[in-house]
C-alpha cells in the first residue's frame, strides 16, 4: 500500500533505517534471536541501551519524562520499520506498561525514583496481574496486601510472570478490601523483587523455552509509599494500562516480513519436482493471509489516523490484537507445513546438517510458542466479547 508521507516524515524515515541499520549489526541480531550461549537479558538490555543513548527508548511517554516528542505519523513510520527490519520491540513490562501508569497517575516522588531507571533500562520489570484463579476473570484475584501502618504485608501466588526471573521490580494487582464491588477492592502496589518472602518458580513452556514464572509472596513487607494512588482504586490504573498494551500488538510490520520470507522459502523449496510455492493449496493459503493482512493494515491506518487526530486506543485495539495475532498464527503454520517432517524433530535429536532446513528449527519454536498469542494481553474470546458490547452494542 502506498502512503504519502510529507518530506519530513520521509527524510524521519531514513533517519530510522540508517540507524537500525548500523546499530542492529549482526552480532546484536544473533544475540536477540537466542543464539546459544547468549544471555537474553544483557543482550535486550544492551540494545535498549543504543535506543536510550539515541533518545528513541520511549516513543510513548510525554518528552517532559523522557519522550521523542513524535508525531503519530512519525510513531508509526519507526514502529513499522522496526516490524520490517526484524527488530524486537523493547521489553514492554516497564516502558509500554508500569511507566505510563505511574507518569498519569503516581505521585511527584514516585516519577523521580522509578522513570529514569525505567527509561535507561538499567531495572528490569516484570507484570504481576495474572493468578492461577484469576485470569480473563482478572477481578476475582485474590493476593492480598493488608495494610500494617507505613507497610503492606502481601501473600499470595501470581502466575505465567513473564521474565520475572530476571525482574528488578514487579507491579501487582493486590486485593486490599473485601465486601464491596470486586473491582473496588484492588490496588496497584510496586513491589522490590528483593524483598524478602518472594520465591520465583520457572515454567517452562511447550517449545522448551523459559520466559514464564509463578512468583509466590509470603508475608512480604512492601511501603506504603510504593502504593500507586488510591488504595483500592487499582482497576482504573490496570484497565488504562491494558488499553496501551493492546494497542501494539497487530504487527502488521512483523508479518509482513515473516510473509515475504516465507514466499522466498516457497520459491525455493522443492515438492514433487515442482517449487511449493506453485502448490495451488500452498499458493490460496498464502493469498488467504495475504488478503486479510492487507485488511488489517487499513485497519490499523484507521486506528492510526484517528489516534494522529488526538484521539485514545478503544475497543478498536481488540480487533487488532485478535486479527495480528490469527494472522501471525496462521503465517507460523504454513512455516511449519514447508518445513514438512523437519519441523517436527527436536534440536537435541538430529544434527544441525540433518536437520535439512535452517529454518526448520526456528518455525517450529515460532509455531509453538506462538500459540500463546491467542492468549496473552486478554484472550481473543474475551476480546470478541469486548466488540460485541463495546462495537456492536450486544
Ligand atoms: C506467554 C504468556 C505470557 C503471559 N505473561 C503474563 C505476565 O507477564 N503477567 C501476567 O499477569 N499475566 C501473563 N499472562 C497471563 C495471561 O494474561 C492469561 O493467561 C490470560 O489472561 C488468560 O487467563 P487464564 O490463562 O487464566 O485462562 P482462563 O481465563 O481460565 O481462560 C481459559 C479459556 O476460557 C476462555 N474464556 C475465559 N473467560 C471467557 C469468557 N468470559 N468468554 C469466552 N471465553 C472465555 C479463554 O479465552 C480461554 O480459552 C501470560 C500468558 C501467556 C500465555
Amino acid at each position: 500500500m502506498d502512503i504519502k508521507f510529507s518530506a519530513k516524515d520521509i527524510a524521519f524515515r531514513g533517519e530510522v533505517r540508517e540507524f537500525f541499520a548500523t546499530e542492529y549489526d549482526a552480532t546484536v541480531a544473533a544475540q536477540l534471536s537466542g543464539s546459544p550461549g547468549t544471555d537474553y537479558k544483557s543482550a535486550i538490555v544492551s540494545w535498549q541501551k543504543k535506543l536510550y543513548a539515541k533518545g528513541w527508548i520511549a516513543p510513548g511517554w510525554p518528552k517532559e519524562y523522557g519522550g521523542t516528542d513524535w508525531s503519530a505519523t512519525q510513531k508509526f513510520i519507526y514502529e513499522t520499520e522496526r516490524g520490517l527490519a526484524g527488530i524486537p520491540d523493547v521489553v514492554p513490562f516497564g516502558l509500554k506498561m508500569v511507566a505510563p501508569v505511574i507518569y498519569t497517575f503516581g505521585t511527584e516522588e514516585q516519577k523521580a525514583r522509578f522513570l529514569p531507571s525505567i527509561l535507561n533500562s538499567d531495572d528490569w520489570w516484570c507484570q504481576g496481574y495474572s493468578e492461577p484463579g484469576a485470569g480473563s476473570d482478572l477481578a476475582a484475584l485474590s493476593t492480598s496486601a493488608d495494610y500494617a501502618g507505613d507497610n503492606y504485608i502481601v501473600n499470595g501466588r501470581k502466575i505465567w510472570t513473564t521474565f520475572a526471573q530476571y525482574a528488578d521490580w514487579i507491579f501487582c494487582l493486590v486485593r486490599t478490601s473485601k465486601g464491596i464491588r470486586r473491582q473496588e477492592g484492588i490496588s496497584f502496589l510496586l513491589i522490590d523483587m528483593k524483598t524478602p518472602g518472594i520465591t520465583v518458580k520457572p515454567i517452562v513452556t511447550i517449545d522448551g523455552k523459559h520466559s514464564l514464572n509463578e512468583v509466590l509472596f509470603e508475608d512480604v513487607s512492601v511501603p506504603t509509599e510504593n502504593l500507586i494512588g488510591e488504595q483500592d482504586k487499582g482497576w482504573t490504573y490496570a484497565k488504562a494500562l491494558l488499553a496501551h498494551e493492546r494497542t501494539g500488538m497487530a504487527e502488521v510490520a512483523d508479518s509482513k516480513r515473516m510473509l515475504e520470507g516465507l514466499k522466498q522459502r516457497a520459491a525455493a523449496e522443492i515438492n514433487g519436482g515442482k517449487p511449493m510455492i506453485e502448490d495451488p493449496v500452498f499458493q490460496m493459503r498464502m493469498s488467504d493471509i495475504e488478503m486479510e493482512l492487507m485488511a488489517l493494515e487499513y485497519t490499523e491506518l484507521r486506528v492510526f489516523a484517528s489516534m494522529a487526530a488526538g484521539g485514545m486506543p478503544g475497543p478498536e485495539s481488540s480487533l487488532l490484537k485478535i486479527k495480528g495475532t490469527e494472522i501471525s498464527q496462521a503465517i507460523h503454520e504454513l512455516q511449519l507445513q514447508l518445513a514438512a517432517n523437519y519441523g517436527g524433530a527436536l534440536p537435541s535429536e538430529l544434527s544441525s546438517d540433518e536437520l535439512g532446513h535452517d529454518f526448520a528449527a526456528e518455525a517450529r519454536g515460532k509455531y509453538m510458542y506462538g500459540r500463546a498469542a491467542t492468549i496473552y494481553g486478554g484472550s481473543n474470546e474475551v476480546q470478541r466479547n469486548v466488540i460485541a458490547k463495546a462495537v456492536l452494542g450486544l
